[in-house]
């Protein structure tokens, strides 16, 4: 074997550098401008997340496969969906649709803790894996039919929807507390959707619409796996 040469760590890491250079700036260049939302990127490594073949493309701006079926969303749109709701540090967030785990890796470098569910036992154990090895430990993942929110925890500061509903879910809009925020694709499963940011004001919930986008359908019941 040959002793590698020193200047081959240093390229290495080079390359890593370079590499996550790329990734914050293609965020910043689709609207991804909150730095707290930025430093929450660059601190979670998509790599983890991602198995298989598909983690070679990790760092790139687009959705990857993951088990059971579903995706890993583009990173551009999980920067774009939490700079929208606009987490503090003392908030208490619901996600429906765990998935990898990613978007609530993001979730818990911001809140002050973060529930996750997804219909998919096998999903949210892999999650919760991830997040013990990397010592989330404000993450709390359950596997649920989120569409009826959380009951037990409710309600919360923040709620985030990464699967697309036909209309925001009313047990969701229910568990958001007055002054909440909550962000979810609504639409078709087939179509285009819209990304929409619902806040709970005094007289009622206001609604804006912030973008086109495309998510795996929000399903009723628990998965199969
Ligand atoms: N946020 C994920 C990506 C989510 S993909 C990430 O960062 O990787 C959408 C997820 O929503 C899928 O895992 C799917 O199983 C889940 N899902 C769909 N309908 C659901 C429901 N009713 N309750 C909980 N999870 C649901």
């Amino acid at each position: 074997m040959t002793p590698s040469p020193p200047e081959d760590d240093d390229d290495h890491s080079g390359e890593l550098a370079e590499r996550k250079m790329r990734f914050l700036f293609a965020l910043r260049s689709r609207g991804v401008t909150d730095g707290r939302v930025l430093t929450a990127m660059e601190r979670v490594d998509r790599g983890v997340f991602v198995k298989g073949i598909f983690a070679l493309r990790a760092y790139e701006d687009m959705p990857l496969p993951i088990a059971c079926g579903q995706t890993i969303s583009q990173p551009s749109v999980v920067g774009l969906m939490t700079q929208a709701l606009n987490v503090t540090a003392r908030d208490t967030v619901l996600e429906v649709g765990t998935g990898s785990g990613y978007q609530a890796a993001i979730l818990s470098q911001l809140a002050r803790r973060v529930y996750t569910v997804d219909r998919f036992r096998r999903l949210v154990r892999e999650a919760a894996e991830l997040f013990t090895q990397l010592k989330l430990t404000n993450i709390t993942s359950l596997t649920a039919d989120g569409s009826f929110g959380l009951p037990d925890q409710a309600p919360f500061d923040r709620i985030l929807v990464t699967a697309a509903a036909e209309d925001p879910p009313g047990p969701l809009l229910a568990q958001l507390k007055l002054g909440g925020i909550m962000v979810v694709p609504v639409g078709q499963s087939d179509a285009v959707q819209s990304l929409i940011k619902v806040t709970r004001t005094a007289s009622g919930f206001e609604y804006e619409e912030l973008r086109p986008v495309r998510f795996v359908p929000l399903v009723e019941g628990l998965g199969a796996e």
